[in-house]
């Protein structure tokens, strides 16, 4: 109860605050309110103007319910550049020595870290001790003891924490969990899924172990690992794990080229998943059950997700993931909206347990059981 009044009381000042300071009007910040102006707004500081931060801003553009703020950057060129064409006040610029200083500003909700995997775990935790909401992309962290050690952190601070896994809010995914759900494929018996794209430039953060936790297996791996959950709709019980090298200088140790990993589940469906740095066109989800089947390719990219079933082609409409995403996050952190398929903390703590599991598997040849 304690929690819930907290937070009210957080979404109330934030909603006065856009009520009683003029200077959001003067800020050149427009539309805090969707056009029903009847619904408070998101609003968002970005840190980390990379390439995926580039597109969820400009997605951000067509959200009703999510604005983009403030941005955190160590790049001043591209505060200028992101100041200008976003309309972003001085005040709402940070860098990543001074953003603790957010915990002062009323304008600033939440904070969208999309910065190197390794970057995650501090900068969440400072986003969270700065008492703003924390939505963090994946991999949450780069082990399951630093996402416990954020999710602690997000508790006491009384914030949110979501993990940025845009593929829960795609309309043809969703449409094969609801069939699933329903009963129309009957009982789950076996999940495939590829994930890989052929990496180009070696000095990239991607391949740097101390930026990155691993190789492939962090970046698009986890897509499969996510998706079999979220297919299958069961946790995964025990997982083995092979690797394989064909290139040791540019996948150095510790930072994986191809994993190839399986997982068992406890009604008994099995998934068998590729994870790799080396292969491109590799983006396929298969699911076999009693009754039927589905089959999604692409299954997790930009889209358009491409996908089918027994009962015919998927003709759900494509949406720009980043904006629905935004959209259905705002009603989470604003209204406690409850998703489909999770994208909490907790969420992203169960792939980072499996992806442990699956470098443990690795190095040791065995057969790794799993608690989730
Ligand atoms: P980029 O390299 O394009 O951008 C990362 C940004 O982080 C940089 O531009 C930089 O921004 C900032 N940064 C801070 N410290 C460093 C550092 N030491 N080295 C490099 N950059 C640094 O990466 P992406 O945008 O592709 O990926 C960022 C995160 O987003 C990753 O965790 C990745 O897994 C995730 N991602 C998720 C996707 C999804 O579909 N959900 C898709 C792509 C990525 P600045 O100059 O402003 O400080």
């Amino acid at each position: 109860m304690n929690s819930r009044r907290d937070f009210l009381q957080k979404l109330t000042a934030s909603v006065i605050a856009f009520n009683f300071f003029p200077g959001y009007g003067s800020s050149g910040i427009k539309n805090f309110y969707s056009e029903s102006n009847e619904d408070p707004v998101l609003r968002v500081a970005i840190m980390g103007l990379g390439s995926y931060g580039t597109r969820v801003a400009e997605a951000m553009q067509s959200c009703k319910r999510a604005r983009l703020t403030g941005i955190i950057s160590g790049t001043p060129a591209k505060i200028k550049n992101w100041q200008d064409k976003y309309n972003i006040p001085a005040n709402n610029c940070y860098n990543y020595d001074n953003f603790d200083g957010i915990k002062d500003n009323p304008e600033i909700d939440a904070v969208y870290i999309i910065t190197p995997n390794a970057l995650h775990h501090n900068q969440a935790i400072r986003v969270a001790r700065a008492g703003k909401h924390v939505i963090c992309e994946k991999p949450m962290a780069l082990n399951a003891r630093e996402g416990q050690e954020m999710i602690e952190a997000c508790k006491k601070a009384n914030v949110k924490l979501l993990v940025g896994y845009r593929m829960h809010f795609e309309p043809k995914t969703l449409e094969i969990i609801r069939m699933r759900k329903d009963g129309e494929l009957g009982k789950i018996l076996f999940f495939q899924g590829l994930c890989g794209f052929r990496i180009g430039d070696p000095s990239q953060w991607r391949l740097n172990r101390q930026l990155a936790g691993g190789g492939s297996m962090m970046d698009i791996g986890i897509y499969a690992v996510n998706g079999a959950r979220y297919m299958v709709g069961e946790e995964p019980v025990w997982v083995t794990a092979e690797e394989t090298k064909t290139n040791p200088e540019k996948f150095k140790e510790g930072v994986d080229e191809t994993i190839q990993f399986q997982l068992g589940f406890p009604g008994g469906a099995v998934a068998s998943c590729l994870s790799t740095y080396t292969m491109n066109n590799l983006d396929r989800f298969f699911l076999n059950a009693e009754k039927g089947f589905a089959e999604l390719q692409p299954s997790t990219g930009y889209g358009p997700i491409k996908g089918r079933t027994n009962k015919g082609e998927l003709n759900q409409q494509h949406v720009t993931h980043q904006t629905v995403q935004m959209e259905e996050m705002a009603g989470i952190i604003l209204e406690g909206k409850q998703p489909i398929v999770p994208i909490d903390g907790e969420e992203g703590l169960k792939d980072l347990k499996i992806i442990d599991a699956i470098y443990l598997a690795v190095k040791t040849g065995k057969k790794v059981d799993l608690k989730l």
